[in-house]
């Protein structure tokens, strides 16, 4: 048994087989074989590479639906390429490895559509990149070309958001990995997937991939553990189950303090499948749906079509709560590789949320089209990310109502729904009071409200003891964004991971907050806190 610890985000008890996720980059190509020996390995990875295609194919199918699942059959389609089993050959012939043809025949493709003057041919660019790393990966053991059929754990260096999600996170009990921080997307996913997740850890992977079990316990690890830590474990996860059930007196409940303070406790979600975890963790509807996640993991934008159906879904599931949608907020950790914007050096600061969906209005419109399509099938509220000045919350209040407008032409009803911003720039923080003139509501989101108010990058795990999200200069601005949507009769949220923090419910209450949105499993807890809240009106 090998044991360690890393940083808990968050915590449980679980034990499963272990499957080490490497990212292609950091994967070594194997030693090289005769031409022949080489042509046979390709051919045979091939075959294993469309066999998990085809399994990919049939499971998201089911998840998220057909068209989405295409992408699947483009790659298969990829792998009987004759100029790209040519390209191959050649190399091989050569005296390249089967993997390392493979890639490097990919990237050949890669480059020549990327340069055409076509956006669908462009976007098919990143499609032969990811069928010729697959093949990189059946060679040679990375990516998750060989995840087992059942539940298993998770060992790996980083995870972006954009890996995770194509993970088949049902399946996951836990996740292990060596970097990553605390307030990353990737730990906001799993605390909504309810995915215990340790990072920092000082677990070796080269150790995990000779291991059968990994186990986890809050902040510790176990490789192959022995029968008396599983004992322990099991234990534990009575005693955890045991604090579920207390909780679950809560369900079904009003979140209203002793004194009758009402405060709305709501669920973060991505898609439409958390939508169903957060209806069934008693969410009192949708305080931020990043519409983000619709965009990441995959190979093209997501058409209008498509984006309406997320929407749709989502609204049934919640059955007439309240859902606000946030337009798209890529950029920095959120990359999607077929937008083809430049590398930036501060991404974070960069061309991000509502910047981005101002400079490419092809991309912020189809996305508004769809939101006011739905807005007829429930009660939904838009919220745009990254504001920082009053004129781009005013553009983008034009382009909803020329899209509105177009919509209402076209004969399809669009309602005049409410539209709130973000608050997660000191900028928008500290002119609130003017920006609640414009808007209808108002969200924080202290993830990046810390970020930019304290400099600290929260990608950065290094810099956890700079990161309070507790200091005097953010409550202040917490303080202020409240008392400047209560004087202007708006109402006004906390969406950031805050908003989940025990500690900080009933000063939330008293700053005059009226809803609180979080990872859905954290719902009854805060319910509990506010239940026994003295907090008066
Ligand atoms: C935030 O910044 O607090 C927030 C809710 O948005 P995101 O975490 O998606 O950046
Ligand atoms: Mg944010």
């Amino acid at each position: 048994m090998k044991r360690g610890f890393g940083q808990c985000v968050l915590a449980g008890t679980a034990a499963g087989p272990v499957v080490v996720w490497r990212r292609r980059t950091a994967v070594p190509s194997l030693p090289c074989g005769d031409p022949a020996a080489e042509q046979l390995k390709f051919e045979n990875a091939r075959n294993t590479a469309r066999q998990q295609l085809q399994v990919l194919f049939d499971e998201a199918a089911k998840s998220v639906g057909k068209e989405q699942a295409a992408i699947m059959e483009v790659q298969m389609l990829m792998l009987d390429d004759l100029d790209y089993l040519e390209a191959v050959a050649a190399a091989i012939a050569s005296g390249a490895s089967a993997a390392d043809a493979a890639m490097a025949a990919g990237e050949e493709f890669a480059s020549f559509f990327a340069a055409m003057d076509d956006s669908y041919m462009n976007a098919r660019a990143a499609d032969v990149r990811d069928m010729a790393g697959r093949i990189h990966d059946v060679l040679c053991g990375g990516g998750n070309g060989r995840l087992p059929e059942g539940e298993f754990l998770l060992a790996a260096e980083d995870l972006a958001p954009s890996e995770t999600i194509q993970l088949p996170t049902d399946r996951i009990l836990g996740i292990v990995t060596r970097q990553g921080s605390a307030s990353s997307h990737t730990a906001i996913l799993c605390r909504t997937l309810n995915i215990p997740l340790i990072i920092q850890a000082d677990l070796s992977l080269d150790d995990a991939a000779q291991a059968r079990i990994l186990a986890i316990d809050s902040e510790k690890w176990y490789l192959d553990p022995d029968e008396q830590t599983l004992d322990l474990l099991r234990e534990k996860q009575a005693g955890a189950a045991g604090e579920r059930a207390t909780l679950e007196a809560y369900r079904g409940r009003e979140s209203v303090t002793k004194s009758g303070r009402r405060i709305a406790l709501c669920a973060n979600i991505g898609n439409p499948q958390e939508a169903r975890i957060a209806a069934g963790c008693d969410a009192e509807g949708v305080g931020l749906m990043r519409s983000e996640f619709l965009y990441l993991g995959r190979n093209r934008l997501p058409t209008e079509e498509e984006l309406f159906e997320a929407y749709k879904e989502v609204i049934e599931i919640m059955d007439g709560k309240g859902v606000v949608i946030r337009t798209l907020d890529i950029g920095a950790d959120k990359q999607a590789e077929y937008l083809g914007l430049d590398p930036e050096e501060n991404p974070a600061l960069g061309l991000r949320g509502l910047r981005l969906c101002l400079e490419r209005e092809d991309i912020f419109r189809p996305q508004l089209r769809a939101i006011y399509r739905a807005s007829t099938l429930g009660d939904i509220q838009v919220i745009f990310p990254m504001v920082t000045s009053a004129w781009e919350l005013h553009k983008a209040r034009q382009i909803c109502r020329e899209v509105r407008s177009e919509l209402l032409a076209e004969g399809i009803e669009a309602k005049d729904i409410p539209i709130g911003i973000m608050i997660e720039t000191p900028a928008a923080a500290i002119q609130a009071a003017e920006l609640a003139k414009e808007a209808d509501f108002f969200s924080v989101g202290t993830n990046d409200l810390t970020q930019y108010t304290l400099a600290v990058d929260r990608q950065n795990a290094g810099l956890a003891r700079f990161h309070d999200p507790y200091h005097p200069a953010l409550l202040a601005l917490l303080e202020h964004i409240a008392h400047a949507a209560n004087d202007a009769g708006i109402w006004c949220g906390i969406c950031g991971e805050l908003g989940a923090d025990p500690a900080m419910t009933e000063t939330f209450l008293k700053m005059g907050y009226t809803e609180l949105s979080m990872a859905p499993g954290c719902i009854l807890q805060i319910r509990k806190i506010v239940c026994e809240s003295e907090v008066s009106i």
